[in-house]
């Protein structure tokens, strides 16, 4: 068999000038030269988007699997926080006096506390599809209590008033869907997600049908009715699903038990409060947080998929919920680095540089904003490439860097532009 290697051992008429000059040769392949770096010159693909019409969020891909949390990489897909705020009703004479003073105020600090220490671990789902085993994905997103303007006071409000602090559940009287204390109380409607933490009426304490453990609430689109809130009889944690249940309303997740537009959860007929309230109930009690049981914890993909792409979406009140933590540039030597074959689906928000490394390629086909100053380096042997839904731009109304790419003598960084991809927003 031909053998190379004893081939080149033997063949004694290769001068040993030669054997130098050729392992000068490979050292100087091997000790590359400096690489340097240029600005991506994207000029001409600025001209053409002033041009072309915004067209873009309608085409936008808001599939929610394209949301999901990268679990490979939790830096490409930066934790949310969803603004709230929160409003104590009470009468004009005080008849709660459990709402009251700094207990009450360290009662609802505690409510948002048990309520992101529930945010942090997901858990498997007890109901699933028949056949279907459903992945568990963390919700990567908290909530935040606001400050009250131009305070650094926890945004807890106390209203005392008559006509307007009870919760009436039935009857008559059911006030449920009314906005009203939204509208009169309400406080930075358009940023913070309002709770109105409402007491029942006075008159129905006497009642024989009353029953001091219903917890309850809905969602009227800018705010959060919430009642049933018993600091005397019940820890805060108590309480949490029951937050995190409407808050999941605000967030765009139907209830889990009816068709609710995700193939992941199952739909059943939720009279299941317990697992051990009936034999049929041990199987049969749902743990999802939009179903009714004493276990309302988990989101299945799909859920958390779909929170976030209204997260992503400029257009979703959702959005304007969240904590603009995307704005602030992070300290400058932070950076993403992309070293492997990615792709960018879903719309997303960072606030560091983004560096391709040699060998990497990202493929963005969706809205990326990108903070101020901070830049995407195409290393050399590096791929940068933008689909046609990809709008690269700065969402705060200031300028991010632009695009860098590395040349070392041999290779480049290589950025490849569909014709119908948007880069806005980069210095000059
Ligand atoms: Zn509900």
């Amino acid at each position: 068999m031909f053998n190379l290697l004893s081939m080149t051992f033997t063949k004694t008429s290769f001068s040993p000038w030669l054997w130098a000059l050729a392992l000068v040769f490979l050292i100087t392949a091997c000790i590359s030269q400096p690489i340097s770096y240029q600005r991506y010159d994207l000029t001409t693909l600025n001209e053409t988007v002033e041009a072309a019409p915004a067209t873009y969020s309608s085409s936008a891909n808001y599939d929610n699997d394209a949301y999901l949390p990268d679990t490979l990489h939790p830096e490409y897909t930066p934790r949310r926080g969803v603004m709230i705020n929160i409003h104590i009703m009470n009468t004009q004479d005080t008849f709660y006096k459990i709402y009251e003073g700094e207990a009450g105020t360290q009662y609802m600090k505690n409510l948002v506390a048990t309520a992101n220490q529930a945010l942090q671990t997901n858990k498997k789902s007890t109901l699933m599809p028949t056949g279907m085993d459903v992945p568990v994905y963390p919700f990567n997103f908290k909530i935040y209590l606001a400050k009250k303007p131009g305070t650094n006071e926890a945004a807890i409000y106390r209203h005392y008033d008559d006509e307007l602090y009870p919760f009436i559940f039935r009857g008559p009287k059911r006030n449920l869907g009314d906005r009203k204390v939204l509208n009169k109380y309400g406080v930075n409607l358009d940023t913070e997600l309002n709770i109105f933490v409402m007491p029942p009426h006075v008159d129905s304490l006497d009642s024989k049908t009353f029953r001091p453990n219903e917890g309850t609430g809905v969602f009227l689109g800018k705010g959060i009715k919430l009642s049933g809130l018993y600091p005397e009889k019940f820890a805060p944690w108590r309480h949490q699903g029951n937050l995190l249940h409407e808050i999941g309303h605000a967030l765009g997740l139907n209830h889990a038990w009816r068709n609710d537009g995700c193939d992941d959860t199952r739909e059943h007929s939720n009279n299941c409060w317990s697992k051990d309230q009936s034999a049929r109930c041990d199987t049969m009690t749902s743990n999802n947080l939009m179903d009714y049981s004493a276990k309302q914890h988990v989101l299945t993909p799909c859920q958390i998929g779909r929170i976030h792409a209204r997260f992503g979406n400029l257009k979703s009140r959702s959005r304007d919920w969240l904590r603009r933590d995307w704005c602030k540039p992070a300290r400058d030597e932070k950076e993403i680095t992309i070293a492997a074959n990615i792709s960018w689906a879903g719309a997303r928000d960072l606030n560091t540089h983004i560096r391709i490394k040699t060998g990497g390629r990202l493929y963005i086909d969706n809205r990326l904003h990108l903070a101020r100053g901070r830049k995407i380096t195409v290393e050399p042997g590096g791929i940068l490439e933008l689909g046609p839904k990809a709008w690269l731009h700065n969402d705060c109304e200031e300028n991010w860097a632009g695009i860098d790419t590395g040349n070392n003598g041999r290779e480049y960084g290589e950025v490849i532009i569909d014709p119908l991809a948007r880069v806005e927003n980069t210095e000059l």
